[in-house]
């Protein structure tokens, strides 16, 4: 986006406001998938009706499924695949600008940025296409990310989510050991950058010194957010997942003792094939036992050339529903119990947006779109709501999965 705004484009946020729409998909799953084939057909309705007069598909469900698409949806002018940022520029009429690199266009509140650490994945997760799309696993050089991070906070950037397709292998390509300690380290000296938050941690090979990295700096969320897929250990050895349930016990403890008070966040998989009733219940428990702080469930997907396709997909759709509003009915009584704990606590928190008459905002314990929410009247700033702020408020009141706060006075 940083490219096109240099070449004298102008980006606009309504797609009937646009001459060339860009659709930039996603492909790991089914639904994921469902999704960008929808929004591409959508495009190719407006494109026959004069509203734009180019399309372009470009990320990762061009690039896995390139020839297909070509073949179905002619009117689409071009597709891209996930590392074609020259070619885009290039067939819009403008010039690749080296020189930009590490400059971006936000388009999350500048108050709150997503800084891709790595791209691709050398992990053998059985279920997973995303190393297909995304490529083997290459790091960004620490120093261009202190240099991105540094021109984010001057675009008033202070929270950095750092992600990647896994960040716990940080570092391994380019410099032969896991560097997210250092890097970690490193970003927390940029002065102004108030919280960093650390997303899709793998846990195999955990780096354990970046816990002790996260809990020596203050800017440095205590959260993290661990992908653990299942435990049950004969579906962790077909996920290849490369853990046991034991050896997960053993990091969450470590963890825990490292970053006392971190919220926990993971996602699971239920309906994966060979899931029987049995590994499903020994899921349930570990999350009864486990309480974690947040969690997702995801339905298996079938995905061809994965080494799990060849298991079929044997579970029934309703069956992988009903284990998945188990898990989350489980975890939305956890999830009251720990909300109501905090009750009459202070918090510091990030003031997100407003809707209706409150100002939704985040505690260092969530990160956006996916997790809790903290609720604080706008009446309690005279008319003046201090968005991508920070403000300390006192927890006032619990749900399930949002907090209701009042602005200290
Ligand atoms: S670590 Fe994540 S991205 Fe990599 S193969 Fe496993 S699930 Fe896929």
């Amino acid at each position: 986006m940083a490219q096109i705004e240099a070449n004298g484009m102008t980006l606009v946020a309504e797609p009937a406001e646009a001459d060339a729409l860009i659709i930039n998909t996603c492909g790991f799953i089914d639904a994921a998938k469902e999704e960008s084939v929808n929004s591409i057909v959508e495009a190719v309705e407006m494109k026959k009706r004069g509203d734009i007069r180019q399309l372009f598909v470009a990320g990762c469900l061009s690039e896995r499924y390139r020839a297909d698409l070509e073949k179905e949806l002619p009117e689409v002018d071009r597709f891209f695949g996930v590392t074609d940022f020259r070619a885009i520029i290039e067939t819009l009429g403008g010039s690749y600008k080296y020189e930009l690199l590490g400059e971006r266009h936000l388009s999350s509140p500048s108050h709150s940025a997503y800084l891709k650490i790595s791209e691709g994945c050398d992990r053998p997760c059985s279920f997973c296409a995303i190393p297909i799309m995304r490529g083997q696993h290459v790091s960004t050089p620490i120093e261009k990310l202190v240099h991105e991070a540094t021109f984010l906070r001057e675009k008033g950037t202070k929270e950095l989510i750092l992600i990647a397709q896994d960040t716990t292998y940080y570092g391994l390509d380019l410099y032969g050991e896991r560097r997210l300690p250092r890097l970690l380290g490193e970003l927390a000296d940029i002065d102004g950058i108030e919280w960093i938050r650390l997303m899709y941690a793998y846990p195999s090979r955990f780096p354990l010194e970046a816990l002790d990295v996260m809990r020596e700096r203050d800017n440095i969320c205590r959260y993290i957010d661990i992908p653990l897929q299942h435990a049950d250990d004969a579906l962790l050895k077909s996920m290849r997942r490369g853990i046991t349930r034991r050896a997960t016990e053993e990091l969450l403890t470590e963890i825990r003792h490292r970053l006392p008070g971190a919220a926990i966040r993971t996602t699971f998989i239920v309906g994966y094939p060979g899931e029987t009733e049995e590994s499903f219940r020994t899921l349930h428990d570990f999350v009864a036992e486990q309480q974690f702080d947040r969690l997702g469930v995801f339905l298996y997907s079938r995905e061809e050339n994965t080494t799990a396709d060849i298991l079929g997909d044997p579970i029934p759709h309703e069956v992988k529903e009903q284990r998945r509003d188990a898990l989350m009915e489980l975890q939305s009584g956890i999830s009251l119990t720990k909300n109501k704990a905090r009750i009459g606590d202070d918090m510091r928190v990030l003031c997100d947006r407003i809707e209706g008459d409150f100002i939704v905002a985040r505690s260092e314990f969530d990160a956006p779109e996916v997790d809790n929410e903290v609720l604080v009247p706008l009446g309690d700033f005279n008319g003046s709501p201090p968005l991508g702020d920070f403000v300390d408020v006192a927890i006032t009141d619990a749900e399930e999965y949002d907090l209701m706060a009042s602005k200290r006075r």
